[in-house]
């Protein structure tokens, strides 16, 4: 009989292999990063590239391994089972949000120069989307790309900026016209050694510390033509597709890091010991781990549901906000119901429990918020309900 029925033995073997390299390469060193509020992503992803962990889905003739999306989930599942949020995230925008668009709409040269370097582990990417003026609103940022002879000057700020501070290149999006629009925009491969570039701060944050995160400064940066991804004024558009990707990879990361926080809190109220009886003993507290359960693995079944969409050729956008908008919901709860439950241990931070929950919160926020997903759907709903 099989044992699954989505994965065979050689998604097992994957699944494997990258469960391996996390277990030993990657959460032994966690409490260390998330103290020194970085990690050394350049050392980290050579491992991973050395593997062939960061170009599964990618084209061989450019290192990657031409694997499909149930492949691609696999990874994703065991990056989720990272003990520090941080570093799943810091790997996904090096596999999902910073090289789809390359990968997708780039020329030769630009695959060749950034993205085999990008799936062989020897440069490090970052996502420039976000500015202080333009988070969810991506239409209203303000950096410009200004075409002078074989270059672009490029001048403005992006902020939030995942791997920032390590980064040797950036996607960045970019205004190349002043007219209105979504036709005004540009998707840039920006190579971080360029005079004009700087690291203006490394933003602390709440969660996620071992991420590091960082407001960019471009001064007069000038940025040869051919590193333009595609067409001028489509940048727009490639960037919305590219945030498909990173959309769909946050949802396995938020059902595997709450399934593990949900684990971690069964542990804790198993042993602890309150009015004579161990926590888990309560019914209340059974009904509401099993609540948690399940809407972990109605959030699980639609990924699946998406894969098997992806894999027909279908169009996933309405699932994958769909997800989104749970996933977004699901992280907060189980930073808080967990707490609930630790009572004062977790504000303590002494239960053995509150170490490994801080790492994985904070998932919400890196791709967007999940309320502006309602919005969207409800834009589906309609045209749903009018073409009926
Ligand atoms: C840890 C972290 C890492 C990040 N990494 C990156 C990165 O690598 N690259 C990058 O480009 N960006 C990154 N971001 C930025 C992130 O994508 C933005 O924070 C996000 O898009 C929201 O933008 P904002 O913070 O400006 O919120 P705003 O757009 O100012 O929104 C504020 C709040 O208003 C509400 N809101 C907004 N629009 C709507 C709406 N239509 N309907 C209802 N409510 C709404 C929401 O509640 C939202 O939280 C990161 C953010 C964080 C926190």
């Amino acid at each position: 009989m099989p044992d699954s029925l989505y994965f065979n033995k050689e998604h097992q073997m994957i699944r494997k292999a990258v469960r391996e390299f996390v277990n030993k390469e990657i959460n032994p060193h966690v409490d260390a990063w998330e103290e020194q509020k970085i990690a050394p992503l350049h050392k980290l992803f050579k491992k991973m590239g050395d593997l062939g962990f960061l170009g599964i889905r990618y084209d061989p003739k450019h290192g990657g391994q031409g694997l499909d999306y149930w492949y691609d989930l696999v990874f994703a599942e065991e990056i989720g089972r990272i003990d520090a949020a941080g570093i799943s995230m810091a790997i996904a925008v090096q596999t999902h949000m910073a090289t789809p668009a390359i990968n997708q709409f780039g020329s030769d040269y630009l695959k060749e120069t950034y993205l085999t370097k990008a799936i062989s582990g020897d440069m490090v990417s970052a996502i420039a989307v976000t500015e202080p003026g333009a988070g969810s609103d991506v239409s209203a940022l303000a950096t410009t790309a200004k075409k002078e002879g074989d270059h672009y000057v490029l001048n403005g700020s992006k902020t939030y900026i995942t791997n920032g501070t390590q980064a040797d290149f950036l996607t960045l999006l970019a205004r190349t016209s002043d007219d209105p629009g979504y036709h005004s925009f540009s998707l840039f491969v920006v190579p971080t050694d360029l005079p004009g570039f700087s690291v203006s701060k490394k933003l602390d944050k709440m969660g996620m510390q071992s991420s590091d995160t960082a407001e960019l400064f471009f001064d007069d940066m000038k940025i040869p033509v051919e590193n333009m991804i595609g067409q001028e004024g489509e940048g727009f558009i490639y960037q919305m597709q590219q945030f498909q990707h990173e959309r769909f990879v946050t949802l396995p990361l938020v059902y595997e890091s709450s399934r593990k926080i949900i684990d971690m809190t069964l542990d804790h109220i198993r042993e602890r010991v309150v009015f004579g009886k161990p926590l888990v003993k309560r019914q209340v507290l059974r009904h509401r781990l099993a609540d948690w359960l399940t809407e972990i693995e109605c959030l699980k079944c639609l990924t699946y549901h998406i894969v098997s969409m992806k894999m027909a050729g279908l169009d996933v956008t309405k699932e994958v906000s769909m997800g989104k908008l749970v996933a977004g919901r699901r992280v907060p709860a189980d930073v808080r119901r967990p707490g609930f439950h630790v009572g004062d241990a977790h504000i303590a931070g002494i239960s053995g429990l509150p170490p490994g929950i801080h790492r994985r919160r904070c998932r919400r926020s890196h791709v967007g918020d999940h309320r502006t997903h309602g919005g969207l759907l409800i834009r589906f709903i309609q045209v749903e309900t009018h073409n009926t």
